[in-house]
């Protein structure tokens, strides 16, 4: 197999494509995105690399930093963690206030913004004042790129307009469910968000979920191979918002969109794939990303099933 090939096989068949759909707009940092970026960049984990087209450029990850949070919540807090956080699709309630009072501020599962509450509040009683720096070294060591940073106009942005994400973290408070105070938590998520990456870090930052969670890069175990299995299990079931089922029936991966239209897709034993395209279906998921994320599945055959 070709991957290099591939991708610029795949490169080509989307070009029509661009343009498409609309990039998240509710904060000026993200409108001003243009939607006729396409990325996409392959990590093996012997240590290959491929990319085509805009795999350079930086966007800011958004709801993919929700992978790394939860890494490192269950990292810390073993399986106690699923007393604070459950593990079912939110289906169209993902953002509801009620599904969360409902749930007695039990988030449905660490990908919502709710179960990042709950995932950065553990890392929050673990690190302390260090919880920002950790959060950012994070990702530098999964992808052994150590000038990533934080867009802090970005993070102040959402700071200023992320007033349900903020509701979340009071209720779950409400409910006992956070150790921390609620704007800290919510605060120090938003920064998460705000991390600034390209599709060549994404893909090299996930390859511990395909490595039985030894991180190739850094040369670190991270989880146990039974812990990535489950969260390679949520990432299925839960990583794309509303269409975590649709992503799964095209693509047959695992993976975590994100606004800013990036995916990471991991194909267990063998690569991560990073795909960014900043213009979004009315579903949230980049339009372009996914179709390349599917036409990939195709022409290679991967697939966990
Ligand atoms: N910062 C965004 C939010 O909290 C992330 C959303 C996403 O990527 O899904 O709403």
């Amino acid at each position: 197999m070709n991957i290099q090939t591939i991708l610029e096989e795949i490169s080509d068949e989307v070009n029509s494509l661009l343009g498409r759909g609309s990039v998240a707009n509710y904060i000026p940092a993200l409108a001003i995105a243009d939607p006729t970026k396409f990325g996409m960049a392959v990590a093996t984990v012997d240590g290959g690399l491929y990319s085509v087209g805009d795999a350079q450029d930086y966007f800011s990850i958004q709801s993919i930093s929700k992978i790394f949070a939860l890494t490192q919540a269950f990292a810390i807090q073993q399986d106690d963690l699923w007393r604070r956080v459950s593990r079912e699709n939110a289906g169209n309630e993902l953002n509801s206030l009620l599904q969360l009072e409902l749930g007695m501020g039990q988030p449905r599962n660490p990908l919502t913004n709710a179960g990042a509450m709950v995932t950065t509040d553990i890392i929050l009683s673990a690190k302390g004042k260090d919880t920002k720096a950790s959060l950012l070294e994070f990702i530098q060591e999964r992808s052994g790129n150590k000038s990533l940073g934080f867009n802090e106009e970005i993070a102040q942005l959402e700071i200023a307009h992320g007033h349900r994400t903020k509701a979340f973290a009071h209720l779950i408070a409400s409910f006992r469910n956070l150790e921390n105070h609620p704007q800290t938590v919510a605060m120090l998520y938003f920064y998460q968000c705000a991390i600034e990456a390209n599709c060549i870090d994404l893909a090299k930052s996930v390859l511990f979920l395909t490595n039985r969670g030894c991180c190739p890069v850094s040369n670190k175990q991270i989880l146990s191979a039974s812990q990535v299995k489950r969260i390679n299990s949520i990432l299925l079931t839960c990583g794309h918002y509303d269409v975590s089922g649709d992503f799964a029936f095209r693509v047959g991966l695992p993976g975590k969109s994100s606004i800013s239209g990036a995916i990471v897709s991991v194909v267990p034993g063998k690569m991560a794939i990073a795909a960014w395209s900043p213009a979004l279906g009315k579903d949230g998921v980049s339009l372009v990303a996914s179709e390349a994320l599917e036409l990939f599945a195709a022409k290679t055959g991967q697939s966990i099933f």
